[in-house]
């Protein structure tokens, strides 16, 4: 606990000094001649997308501060993976069917799959057009806008595939790193130095109705000191002295290590955050929350805690003051630990609208978050004035993931905060979300941006740097990134002054 509020205390004296080296875009030729040509694609009416696309893919991002590993996985990874694990696929909802455990007799019976109805290789799906193109369309947003069917709800469709992820991750632990590589590649092939990944469920949870009555009597009354004891309490007397918590924290933050060591270089650097589920029991989320936090402040690998899942399912909508009030408890018992939490990935019609007017200021004002992700919301919300400034004032980043607000939420353009934000000085970064579910990269929620708000150049480069400023690496480890960023950009500005002077239009 100690180790990480010392290098809170370090990382304040610093803030102020990164900022001024790395904000300025540097003062040579190249990069008043590519400023001068991003501007101008981006203010001429004409339709640039391609060559837009060209520049972003080439620019440095920096980090990606919001992205989850198993929907950032691509569906054809997870065949891979299931046929590598020689398990099958389910014909009627395309779900995984496990072989047996690799230490039992009847792993290699030839003849098990016989015994299963309605299975179906991978080799056998891929040869099947039809049936390969509706496995997409349940394992991602494939297609969903392209054919007529029975129309899911965006939110269900989208929420709905990360039930199919997991089984064959957890067959083989091995997998991890496999697929991490994969996204590592995919993130320096777009100019991507850094992630900081949602990346697997704390080591430890258990369920308890009785914590669960007494948690939500004691916010329901607004009874906080009770409710602080019922937290205390549970614990002291039930966490802790159970065996499978610290158990299950080694075994997670063993597998944190192994998975970095696997990946990071000195061209790459790969961190995590520790999440909760929101649809949990109470009991499951805060002895999640608590262990996640432990998990945090005992590795450097693990830099932070979100929480995750969808907003407006029932559970998450009637548990959320009292979500906000375990985080309050965790960041005063751990105040190194930072946190960034979803919140306010919600719209008009998805819930009643008195529901809309308050999860992101509570995320802020009661959670005391870091970092907000989504934060789409807050047009929404009462305190939005008050809680604006205290984002800028405070530097408390929001994480836009536009192409996952327009599919699941259908908020876009005008409508969409990230002006918002933008015009109050809160701090900006674009984020991946899940990649493998919504088909898309980083860079193509750049160009989003770009053609959607027609950012300046300076305004790209700041948000770029933003991604390093406002991560949750120590702040040596975040000097170290900016000038990596500095020395990307210098070469990105020699490459496309260097391609500009060769074309004839420009
Ligand atoms: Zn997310």
């Amino acid at each position: 606990m100690l180790r990480k509020t010392l290098s809170l205390l370090c990382a304040l004296a610093l803030f102020a000094w990164s900022s001024a080296v790395c904000a300025s875009p540097k003062d040579d030729p190249s990069h008043a001649k590519v400023k001068a040509y991003f501007n101008r694609l981006v203010a001429d009416a004409g339709d640039h997308g391609a060559e837009l696309r060209l520049f972003l893919n080439l620019m440095p991002k920096g980090g990606d501060l919001h992205q989850h590993f198993t929907g950032t996985t691509y569906a054809e990874t997870y065949l891979d993976f299931i046929k590598k694990e020689n398990c099958w696929i389910n014909k009627r909802d395309f779900s995984v069917i496990l072989r047996w455990p690799k230490d039992s007799k009847e792993y290699n019976n030839p003849d098990y799959q016989k015994t299963l109805p309605d299975t179906l290789s991978v080799d056998k799906l891929r040869s099947d057009n039809k049936m390969l193109s509706d496995f997409f369309m349940v394992w991602s947003d494939k297609d969903f806008y392209n054919h007529y069917h029975d129309q899911t709800a965006p939110d269900v469709q989208f929420f709905g595939t990360f039930a199919n992820f997991s089984t064959i991750l957890k067959y083989d632990g091995a997998l991890y790193i496999e697929g991490l590589k994969i996204l590592k590649n995919r993130a320096q092939l777009e100019n991507v130095q850094y992630i900081e990944q949602m990346f697997v469920s704390p080591g430890y949870k258990v369920t308890n109705p009785d914590f669960d009555a007494q948690a939500r009597s004691a916010v329901a009354s607004g009874n906080i000191a009770q409710l602080r004891s019922v937290f205390q309490n549970f614990i002291q007397n039930v966490v802790k002295p159970d065996p499978n918590f610290a158990k299950g924290m080694s075994s997670y933050n063993d597998r944190v290590k192994s998975c970095a060591d696997a990946v990071n270089d000195d061209t790459f650097t790969l961190r995590f955050q520790s999440y909760v589920s929101r649809n949990d029991s109470p009991a499951e989320v805060f002895s999640a929350l608590y262990t996640a936090f432990c998990e945090a402040d005992k590795s450097d690998l693990v830099v932070g805690v979100n929480i995750v899942n969808a907003e407006n399912a029932p559970t998450a909508m009637s548990d959320y003051s009292l979500h906000m009030q375990m985080f309050r408890y965790m960041k005063e018992l751990f105040p190194g630990v930072k946190t960034s939490m979803h919140a306010g990935e919600l719209t008009i019609g998805m819930v009643r609208p008195e529901e809309l007017t308050f999860h992101i200021t509570d995320a802020v004002m009661v959670a005391q978050a870091d970092r907000i992700g989504h934060g789409v919301d807050i047009g929404y919300e009462v305190k939005a004035p008050e809680l604006l400034s205290l984002m800028r004032d405070k530097k408390i980043a929001v994480e836009i993931n536009l192409t996952s607000n327009d599919f699941i939420l259908g908020v876009k353009n005008g409508e969409h905060p990230f002006r918002l934000y933008l015009d109050h000085g809160v701090p900006v970064v674009l984020t991946s979300d899940d990649e493998g579910v919504s088909r898309n990269n980083l860079t193509d929620d750049y160009l989003n941006m770009v053609q959607r708000y027609g950012i300046t150049y300076d305004r790209l480069r700041e948000i770029a740097a933003n991604s390093i400023r406002y991560s949750f690496l120590n702040e040596k480890e975040k000097q170290r990134q900016l000038a990596i960023l500095d020395k990307r950009f210098a070469d990105f500005e020699a490459r496309i002054a260097k391609m500009i002077a060769t074309t004839s239009k420009h």
